[in-house]
Protein backbone atom coordinates (compact mmCIF):
# COMPACT_ATOMS: atom_id res chain seq x y z
CA UNK A 1 0.00 0.00 0.00
CA UNK A 2 1.58 3.49 -1.22
CA UNK A 3 3.01 4.97 2.41
CA UNK A 4 4.15 8.39 2.71
CA UNK A 5 6.99 8.49 -0.01
CA UNK A 6 4.62 7.20 -2.57
CA UNK A 7 1.80 8.96 -2.35
CA UNK A 8 3.90 12.53 -1.87
CA UNK A 9 5.06 11.53 -5.51
CA UNK A 10 2.00 11.13 -6.62
CA UNK A 11 1.14 14.23 -5.70
CA UNK A 12 3.73 16.01 -6.96
CA UNK A 13 3.06 14.54 -10.54
CA UNK A 14 -0.26 16.09 -10.27
CA UNK A 15 0.65 19.36 -9.40
CA UNK A 16 3.29 19.64 -12.16
CA UNK A 17 0.55 17.59 -14.68
CA UNK A 18 -2.69 18.08 -13.15
CA UNK A 19 -3.37 20.94 -11.40
CA UNK A 20 -5.23 23.79 -13.38
CA UNK A 21 -7.24 21.04 -15.36
CA UNK A 22 -11.14 21.03 -15.72
CA UNK A 23 -13.13 17.89 -15.29
CA UNK A 24 -15.51 18.06 -18.01
CA UNK A 25 -16.51 14.78 -17.28
CA UNK A 26 -16.58 11.53 -14.89
CA UNK A 27 -16.79 7.75 -15.20
CA UNK A 28 -17.68 5.90 -11.75
CA UNK A 29 -16.88 2.50 -13.11
CA UNK A 30 -16.74 0.78 -9.55
CA UNK A 31 -19.28 2.52 -6.92
CA UNK A 32 -17.85 0.67 -4.50
CA UNK A 33 -14.77 3.37 -5.12
CA UNK A 34 -17.06 6.28 -3.70
CA UNK A 35 -17.13 6.28 0.60
CA UNK A 36 -18.66 10.01 0.20
CA UNK A 37 -21.52 11.28 -0.39
CA UNK A 38 -23.80 8.48 -0.41
CA UNK A 39 -25.31 8.71 -3.61
CA UNK A 40 -22.47 8.33 -6.71
CA UNK A 41 -24.71 10.70 -8.92
CA UNK A 42 -23.89 13.50 -6.43
CA UNK A 43 -20.36 12.43 -6.25
CA UNK A 44 -20.58 12.72 -10.18
CA UNK A 45 -22.43 15.32 -10.48
CA UNK A 46 -20.04 18.03 -7.79
CA UNK A 47 -17.16 17.05 -9.93
CA UNK A 48 -18.52 17.64 -13.25
CA UNK A 49 -17.25 21.36 -14.64
CA UNK A 50 -14.52 22.19 -11.75
CA UNK A 51 -11.12 23.15 -11.92
CA UNK A 52 -8.37 21.29 -10.14
CA UNK A 53 -6.77 24.14 -8.30
CA UNK A 54 -4.05 22.03 -6.06
CA UNK A 55 -2.72 18.69 -4.53
CA UNK A 56 -1.69 18.32 -0.92
CA UNK A 57 -0.85 14.98 0.93
CA UNK A 58 -1.69 14.33 4.79
CA UNK A 59 -0.45 10.94 6.14
CA UNK A 60 -1.50 8.79 3.20
CA UNK A 61 -4.31 10.54 2.09
CA UNK A 62 -4.27 12.08 -1.33
CA UNK A 63 -5.91 15.64 -1.65
CA UNK A 64 -7.13 17.03 -4.78
CA UNK A 65 -8.15 20.33 -4.25
CA UNK A 66 -10.87 21.99 -6.27
CA UNK A 67 -12.64 25.22 -6.81
CA UNK A 68 -15.77 24.34 -6.10
CA UNK A 69 -14.39 24.25 -2.39
CA UNK A 70 -14.98 20.01 -2.46
CA UNK A 71 -12.21 18.39 -2.17
CA UNK A 72 -11.48 14.99 -3.37
CA UNK A 73 -9.59 12.56 -1.22
CA UNK A 74 -8.22 9.30 -2.04
CA UNK A 75 -7.00 6.34 0.13
CA UNK A 76 -4.94 4.50 -2.44
CA UNK A 77 -4.91 0.70 -0.88
CA UNK A 78 -2.04 -1.70 -1.76
CA UNK A 79 -3.33 -2.22 -5.48
CA UNK A 80 -4.27 1.39 -6.24
CA UNK A 81 -2.30 3.52 -8.74
CA UNK A 82 -3.57 7.57 -10.42
CA UNK A 83 -2.43 7.23 -14.24
CA UNK A 84 -2.58 9.52 -16.70
CA UNK A 85 -1.76 7.27 -19.43
CA UNK A 86 -4.65 4.43 -19.91
CA UNK A 87 -3.90 1.28 -18.18
CA UNK A 88 -2.56 -1.26 -20.67
CA UNK A 89 -3.30 -4.25 -18.42
CA UNK A 90 -6.13 -6.05 -18.64
CA UNK A 91 -8.87 -6.44 -16.68
CA UNK A 92 -10.20 -3.26 -17.42
CA UNK A 93 -12.50 -3.92 -14.12
CA UNK A 94 -9.56 -2.93 -12.65
CA UNK A 95 -10.01 0.79 -13.68
CA UNK A 96 -12.90 2.08 -10.89
CA UNK A 97 -13.03 5.68 -12.17
CA UNK A 98 -12.03 7.89 -15.27
CA UNK A 99 -12.00 11.56 -14.77
CA UNK A 100 -11.95 12.79 -17.96
CA UNK A 101 -9.76 16.84 -18.13
CA UNK A 102 -9.71 19.43 -20.32
CA UNK A 103 -7.18 19.16 -23.47
CA UNK A 104 -8.41 15.48 -24.07
CA UNK A 105 -6.65 14.13 -21.19
CA UNK A 106 -8.04 11.32 -18.59
CA UNK A 107 -7.32 10.26 -15.39
CA UNK A 108 -7.26 6.87 -14.55
CA UNK A 109 -7.99 5.02 -10.92
CA UNK A 110 -7.24 1.82 -10.93
CA UNK A 111 -6.77 -0.34 -8.32
CA UNK A 112 -6.81 -4.22 -9.03
CA UNK A 113 -7.88 -5.41 -5.30
CA UNK A 114 -10.43 -3.63 -5.36
CA UNK A 115 -9.73 -1.63 -2.25
CA UNK A 116 -8.65 2.26 -2.88
CA UNK A 117 -11.68 4.76 -2.14
CA UNK A 118 -12.80 7.93 -2.50
CA UNK A 119 -14.51 10.63 -0.61
CA UNK A 120 -15.62 13.96 -2.44
CA UNK A 121 -15.45 16.46 1.12
CA UNK A 122 -16.40 19.95 1.79
CA UNK A 123 -14.13 22.00 4.52
CA UNK A 124 -15.51 20.72 7.45
CA UNK A 125 -15.82 17.29 6.13
CA UNK A 126 -12.24 17.19 5.61
CA UNK A 127 -10.91 18.52 8.48
CA UNK A 128 -12.83 16.37 10.59
CA UNK A 129 -11.93 13.38 8.38
CA UNK A 130 -7.83 14.35 8.99
CA UNK A 131 -8.44 15.75 12.80
CA UNK A 132 -7.02 12.02 14.22
CA UNK A 133 -4.19 11.93 12.50
CA UNK A 134 -0.79 12.18 14.34
CA UNK A 135 2.28 14.64 13.41
CA UNK A 136 3.62 14.71 9.51
CA UNK A 137 7.23 12.92 9.98
CA UNK A 138 8.75 15.99 8.64
CA UNK A 139 6.76 18.61 10.66
CA UNK A 140 7.93 21.13 14.06
CA UNK A 141 5.91 18.54 15.79
CA UNK A 142 7.07 15.71 15.21
CA UNK A 143 10.29 15.38 17.56
CA UNK A 144 12.42 12.99 19.20
CA UNK A 145 10.26 14.45 22.94
CA UNK A 146 7.14 13.81 21.11
CA UNK A 147 7.70 10.26 19.98
CA UNK A 148 9.47 9.55 24.17
CA UNK A 149 6.43 11.20 25.60
CA UNK A 150 3.17 10.05 23.31
CA UNK A 151 4.61 6.36 23.42
CA UNK A 152 7.64 5.64 25.95
CA UNK A 153 5.02 4.50 29.27
CA UNK A 154 3.23 2.09 26.58
CA UNK A 155 3.91 -1.64 27.06
CA UNK A 156 2.55 -2.30 23.40
CA UNK A 157 5.37 -4.08 20.77
CA UNK A 158 6.98 -0.42 18.75
CA UNK A 159 6.22 -1.63 15.53
CA UNK A 160 2.22 -1.63 15.54
CA UNK A 161 2.46 1.77 17.54
CA UNK A 162 4.73 3.56 14.67
CA UNK A 163 2.50 2.42 12.64
CA UNK A 164 -0.46 3.85 13.87
CA UNK A 165 -1.94 6.97 12.00
CA UNK A 166 -2.78 8.52 15.57
CA UNK A 167 0.78 8.26 16.43
CA UNK A 168 2.19 9.06 13.59
CA UNK A 169 1.15 9.94 9.92
CA UNK A 170 2.06 8.14 6.81
CA UNK A 171 4.39 5.54 7.80
CA UNK A 172 3.18 1.89 6.73
CA UNK A 173 4.61 -1.62 6.40
CA UNK A 174 7.35 -1.53 4.20
CA UNK A 175 9.23 1.59 5.96
CA UNK A 176 8.32 0.52 9.49
CA UNK A 177 10.41 -2.23 9.09
CA UNK A 178 13.80 -0.61 7.26
CA UNK A 179 13.22 2.15 10.21
CA UNK A 180 13.33 -0.08 12.85
CA UNK A 181 16.15 -1.79 11.13
CA UNK A 182 18.17 1.23 11.34
CA UNK A 183 17.02 2.03 14.90
CA UNK A 184 18.50 -1.68 15.89
CA UNK A 185 15.02 -2.03 17.34
CA UNK A 186 13.34 -5.57 16.80
CA UNK A 187 10.01 -5.08 15.82
CA UNK A 188 8.41 -7.03 19.03
CA UNK A 189 10.33 -4.66 21.28
CA UNK A 190 7.90 -3.05 24.14
CA UNK A 191 8.02 0.80 24.27
CA UNK A 192 8.48 1.37 27.37
CA UNK A 193 11.88 -0.20 27.31
CA UNK A 194 13.37 1.92 24.81
CA UNK A 195 15.70 4.30 26.25
CA UNK A 196 16.33 8.20 25.34
CA UNK A 197 18.81 7.75 22.98
CA UNK A 198 17.08 5.08 21.36
CA UNK A 199 14.18 7.81 21.04
CA UNK A 200 16.66 9.70 19.27
CA UNK A 201 18.13 7.49 16.84
CA UNK A 202 14.56 6.14 16.23
CA UNK A 203 13.53 9.71 15.24
CA UNK A 204 16.10 10.00 12.59
CA UNK A 205 15.97 6.92 11.31
CA UNK A 206 12.09 7.78 10.72
CA UNK A 207 13.10 11.12 9.00
CA UNK A 208 16.02 9.22 6.88
CA UNK A 209 13.96 6.60 5.63
CA UNK A 210 10.83 8.85 4.18
CA UNK A 211 13.47 11.29 2.99
CA UNK A 212 15.18 8.49 0.97
CA UNK A 213 12.07 7.11 -0.09
CA UNK A 214 10.54 11.00 -1.44
CA UNK A 215 14.16 10.85 -3.01
CA UNK A 216 14.13 7.77 -4.98
CA UNK A 217 10.60 8.57 -6.23
CA UNK A 218 8.59 5.70 -3.68
CA UNK A 219 8.86 1.62 -3.56
CA UNK A 220 7.95 -0.67 -6.39
CA UNK A 221 7.63 -3.96 -4.59
CA UNK A 222 4.67 -5.11 -7.08
CA UNK A 223 2.13 -2.43 -7.48
CA UNK A 224 3.11 0.99 -7.30
CA UNK A 225 3.42 3.28 -10.09
CA UNK A 226 3.29 7.24 -10.27
CA UNK A 227 1.18 8.77 -12.25
CA UNK A 228 2.75 8.76 -15.68
CA UNK A 229 2.84 4.62 -14.75
CA UNK A 230 6.60 4.38 -13.94
CA UNK A 231 7.77 2.32 -11.23
CA UNK A 232 9.79 3.47 -8.04
CA UNK A 233 13.51 3.49 -7.24
CA UNK A 234 13.76 2.58 -3.47
CA UNK A 235 13.03 -1.10 -4.08
CA UNK A 236 16.39 -1.28 -4.94
CA UNK A 237 17.70 0.42 -1.54
CA UNK A 238 15.54 -2.24 1.27
CA UNK A 239 17.74 -3.57 3.55
CA UNK A 240 15.08 -5.87 5.31
CA UNK A 241 11.86 -5.94 3.75
CA UNK A 242 11.32 -9.22 1.91
CA UNK A 243 15.03 -9.90 1.88
CA UNK A 244 14.05 -13.01 4.56
CA UNK A 245 17.11 -15.67 4.29
CA UNK A 246 19.60 -13.38 3.04
CA UNK A 247 22.37 -12.16 5.40
CA UNK A 248 22.34 -9.02 7.36
CA UNK A 249 24.26 -5.65 5.54
CA UNK A 250 25.20 -5.10 8.92
CA UNK A 251 26.21 -8.23 11.08
CA UNK A 252 25.82 -10.87 8.12
CA UNK A 253 23.13 -12.91 10.50
CA UNK A 254 20.10 -14.42 8.28
CA UNK A 255 16.88 -11.62 8.35
CA UNK A 256 14.04 -13.21 9.23
CA UNK A 257 10.53 -13.07 8.48
CA UNK A 258 7.72 -13.26 11.46
CA UNK A 259 4.45 -11.63 11.92
CA UNK A 260 3.98 -8.93 14.39
CA UNK A 261 0.87 -7.08 15.43
CA UNK A 262 -0.78 -9.47 12.45
CA UNK A 263 1.52 -8.04 9.45
CA UNK A 264 4.21 -9.47 7.99
CA UNK A 265 7.67 -8.74 9.98
CA UNK A 266 11.65 -8.50 8.66
CA UNK A 267 14.08 -7.94 11.01
CA UNK A 268 18.06 -8.93 11.64
CA UNK A 269 17.52 -11.17 14.99
CA UNK A 270 21.64 -10.50 15.53
CA UNK A 271 21.29 -6.60 15.55
CA UNK A 272 18.00 -6.12 16.31
CA UNK A 273 17.65 -5.96 20.23
CA UNK A 274 14.41 -7.13 21.77
CA UNK A 275 15.67 -7.01 25.62
CA UNK A 276 11.84 -6.93 27.17
CA UNK A 277 10.91 -11.10 26.83
CA UNK A 278 11.63 -13.17 29.98
CA UNK A 279 15.39 -14.14 29.45
CA UNK A 280 15.53 -12.02 26.20
CA UNK A 281 17.16 -9.51 27.70
CA UNK A 282 19.64 -11.51 29.66
CA UNK A 283 20.56 -13.84 26.69
CA UNK A 284 21.57 -10.78 24.92
CA UNK A 285 23.62 -9.28 27.46
CA UNK A 286 25.46 -12.14 28.06
CA UNK A 287 26.45 -12.22 24.38
CA UNK A 288 27.57 -8.50 24.68
ZN1 LIG B 1 22.23 -7.87 11.58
Amino acid sequence: MPELPEVETIKEDLHELVVGSIIEGVEVLDPSLVEQPALVEEFVRRLGGVQITGARRRAKHLIVELDSGDALVFQLKIGGQLLLVPPVEEPRTATMLVLHLDGRRRLFLRDQTGFTRARLLGPEELEARLSSLGPEPFGEGFTPAYLRERLGSRRAQIKPLILDQKVLSGVGNIYADEILYDARLHPRRKANTITGPEWEVLHAAIRENLAAGVEHRGTTVRLYRDVLDRPGEHQNYLRVFEKHGQPCPRCEGEVVREKVGGRPSHFCPGCQREEDGPGGGVALESLW
